[in-house]
């Protein structure tokens, strides 16, 4: 289980957490939902270690992660997948994907993710050597889960996977999501698009101004008159 308890999060002046507590179990799809500048992105560096906390507690399956670093916090396979993408536009597809396991020696492991990544993403390997700057949003988006993949995650930290993609692909991209989790990987998601991260989630926590408004399983949240009116434009 991956925890916090009463995390702040100060830069400068803006005191972007104030006090967050939340848990992802085992297994699970965990949605963060909230508006722009609710903390959303601060709480997942946080966890990738990123960010330094003011205060709190940062526990994963009895360890305090707040003493590792943040190579320590991906070789426990916690993976952040950052928001816009962030592939490196002058390597390949195949680059930018190795360097996902970068940290990693076990090499048939990292082949068979490979595999992996191909088998949910198969237009990554048709583009293997084209450079990731000339890919279409789209498959940015694929490149960036693949390179997460390729990190081995148990915690993979999604932020805004949905963010610029046309409608259809986000349909497929959060399908994927889901068979990640079903094969095992616990999943912390950040987006904006509440109707989708309420439908694919299991449990969910809504930010304001820093502090967790809101949480509950995704199913009841849905019918949560803040949340319809807030998010889901009821
Ligand atoms: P968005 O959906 O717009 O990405 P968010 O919920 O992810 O928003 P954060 O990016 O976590 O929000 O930002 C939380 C607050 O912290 C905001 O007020 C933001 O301006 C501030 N903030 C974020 N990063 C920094 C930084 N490096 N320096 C100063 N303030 C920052």
């Amino acid at each position: 289980m991956l925890k916090l308890r009463n995390v702040h999060v100060k830069y400068g002046h803006v005191h972007a957490l104030r006090g967050i507590s939340l848990e992802i179990q085992k297994g699970q799809i965990v949605s963060l939902l909230g508006a722009n500048g609710a903390g959303k992105s601060t709480t997942l560096k946080m966890i990738s270690r990123l960010v330094e906390p003011n205060q709190g507690e940062y526990i994963v399956d009895g360890t305090n992660m707040l003493k590792k670093s943040s190579s320590d916090v991906v070789k426990a396979g916690i993976i952040h997948c950052p928001e816009n993408r962030r592939v490196f536009p002058q390597l390949t597809v195949y680059e930018n994907l190795k360097i996902g396991a970068i940290l990693r020696k076990d090499k048939k492991q990292i082949n068979k993710d490979f595999d992996r990544v191909f088998t949910y993403f198969p237009r990554l390997k048709e583009r293997l050597n084209q450079l990731a700057g000339t890919l279409s949003g789209g498959e940015q988006q694929m490149l960036a889960i693949g390179r997460s993949l390729m990190g081995n995650p148990s915690y993979l930290l999604l932020d805004e996977p949905s963010l610029g993609i046309a409608p259809l692909l986000v349909k497929e991209i959060f399908e994927i999501i889901k068979t990640i989790n079903q094969e095992g990987t616990s999943i912390l998601l950040v987006e904006q698009n509440a109707h989708m991260a309420l439908q694919i989630s299991d449990y969910s926590y809504v930010l304001e101004n820093g502090k967790i408004a809101l949480e509950g399983q995704s199913q009841k949240l849905k019918n949560n008159d803040r949340i319809r009116q807030l998010y889901l434009g009821a």
